[in-house]
């Protein structure tokens, strides 16, 4: 088989070392190809000989590349420098587990980072030992892959190598390498990186080379940076919609966390929301709820303004005017987010976007209060009402009787109907979430098992979850004791 697999173009290596340190991925004992992304193979053009795809055997040569014991051909590993504020607090970072083996062109001329994730230390490691779980690239890979099934913009998942090697964590655990892929790995922590540590010229060749790449329209803008900082507010405001439409709590949205070009990444912690609660915290390190799942988007906002801090110096020479410049653009926030959150709730309930009058937005706030109150289950009642049988539980109350009434007469007094509210809920309210108690199910199934078998079907569902597809009941249903005491762990 030829390593000529990737058609590597690696811009970010014409940045100059100071934005990155190349460094090659350490090789592992035995590395065996786990899991292989089809389709994302289809989507990326990728030549691969995937050995035998109906049972899964795959060329061992395939293990070695995707381990990073054997270098693809036309490959420049390195890690890049990045900083970040990780709970509140200022820390110099960058790829300690992760190494990018280029930037590959797909056939439809777009731009991917391909990265390692696990591959070994690098000069950003500190006291980390570069490597990875296999439950927590399983996990990744899930995830991942679920959101993109979601139609939320997402970094990819390309394979899973186990390595045949030991982690070390609070307990033993297998090895293993993930291959990610994402528009680029560009963080607002890496403008702080630039910022603190390089000079002004680097961030404004950052900043020109950052909106060539992710913001091409924008690149003749008078104010460079100014655009960069807004079109990015918007891209998040996007991206946070989608959370909250979906009770996505990524659980550390760290500065170095957020990425530039608005995908969801670094899934440590995340997890997804059963019965609705606001102050909703999964990660066991978010003691304060910093992260919680209505914080999401002031968090946003609060990791834009870092991006507008480390900007300053090149939004304007006089510092007081620049101050009042990156104001203005943050300051949009607020209002864009309450107008595009407001449309995805109206649109969960079946109103369109230029029918929501101040009714609609009481019967929402409405309904939130009746879901928090009863810890209704954030997925199921809005397909509770998009289907309109109601037959169990806290769905025969009388409040939500009367709720339901309110809306019918809402929708006919607007000129809607049932069924055209159905139509438009059914793009935007999934049958199908990765629940959490599902989600530790196959993952203990491959531990105990060494078995695909369970993690495949619950993957097969999680990538069509607006279609009614055989077998996704049992993937519906929210944990019979709620989330109970379920955390997730970060040192993964
Ligand atoms: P994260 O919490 O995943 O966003 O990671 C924060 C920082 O810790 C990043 O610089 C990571 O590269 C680094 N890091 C996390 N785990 C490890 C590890 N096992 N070895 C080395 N560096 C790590
Ligand atoms: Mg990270």
């Amino acid at each position: 088989m030829s390593n000529h697999i990737f058609n590597f173009n690696t811009s970010y290596a014409s940045l100059g070392n100071s934005f990155f340190e190349l460094v090659n991925p350490t090789p592992v004992k035995t590395p065996q190809l786990l899991l292989l992304n089809q389709a994302l193979v289809k989507e990326l053009g990728l030549q691969m000989n995937q050995g035998d795809e109906r049972n899964e055997i795959f060329s061992p040569e395939l293990a070695l590349l995707l381990s990073g014991n054997k270098l693809f051909e036309g490959s420049e590993p390195m890690a890049q420098a990045y900083a970040g504020h990780q709970f509140g607090y200022f820390n110099m970072l960058g790829d300690g587990r992760a190494i990018l083996l280029g930037e590959h062109i797909s056939p439809k001329q777009k731009r991917f980072d391909i990265q390692l994730k696990g591959s070994g230390p690098t000069p950003y490691s500190r006291r980390g030992d570069g490597r990875a779980t296999l439950r927590a690239m399983l996990r990744e890979y899930l995830i991942s892959e679920a959101m993109h099934g979601l139609g939320i913009p997402t970094s990819r998942s390309l394979a899973v190598v186990t390595t045949g090697e030991k982690v070390f964590r609070e307990e033993i655990q297998d090895g293993a390498i993930l291959t990610r892929v994402m528009q680029s790995h560009i963080r607002v922590g890496s403008f702080e990186y630039v910022s603190h540590y390089l000079t002004k010229e680097d961030l404004i060749t950052y900043t020109n080379y950052t909106l060539a790449r992710h913001y091409p329209t924008e690149v003749t803008s008078p104010n460079p940076a100014l655009a960069l900082l807004k079109q990015v507010l918007i891209q998040q405001v996007y991206l946070i919609v989608n959370w909250m439409r979906v009770g996505f709590i990524h659980g550390v949205m760290n500065t170095d966390n957020m990425s530039i070009a608005g995908e969801t990444f670094d899934y440590g912690p995340c997890a997804f929301m059963n019965g609705y609660d606001p102050a909703k915290v999964f990660s066991s390190i978010d003691t304060n709820g910093r992260y919680a799942f209505a914080n999401q988007p002031s968090i946003a906002h609060w990791n834009l303004s870092c991006l507008a801090n480390a900007l300053l110096p090149i939004i304007d020479e006089d510092q007081t005017k620049a101050i009042e410049l990156a104001k203005e653009v943050l300051n949009l926030f607020p209002n864009l987010y309450t107008e595009e959150y407001t449309a995805m709730m109206g649109a969960k309930i079946g109103f369109v976007k230029d029918q929501l009058s101040d009714e609609v937005v009481a019967l929402i706030k409405a309904l939130l209060n009746w879901m928090k109150e009863n810890q209704a289950d954030y997925t199921n009642t809005f397909l509770q009402i998009q289907s309109g049988i109601i037959s169990e539980g806290i769905y025969t109350s009388s409040f939500f009787a009367e709720w339901l009434l309110k809306r019918e007469a809402l929708l006919t007094k607007q000129g809607s109907s049932l069924t055209q509210a159905k139509a438009l809920m059914q793009l935007q309210n999934p049958l199908l979430i990765p629940r959490n108690h599902w989600v530790e199910t196959v993952l203990d199934s491959v531990s105990f098992t060494n078995d695909l078998t369970q993690f495949n079907s619950f993957l097969t569902a999680l990538q069509s979850p607006y279609i009614q597809t055989p077998n996704i009941e049992k993937y519906q249903a929210p944990p019979e004791n709620g989330d109970g005491f379920y955390a997730t762990y970060c040192g993964t």
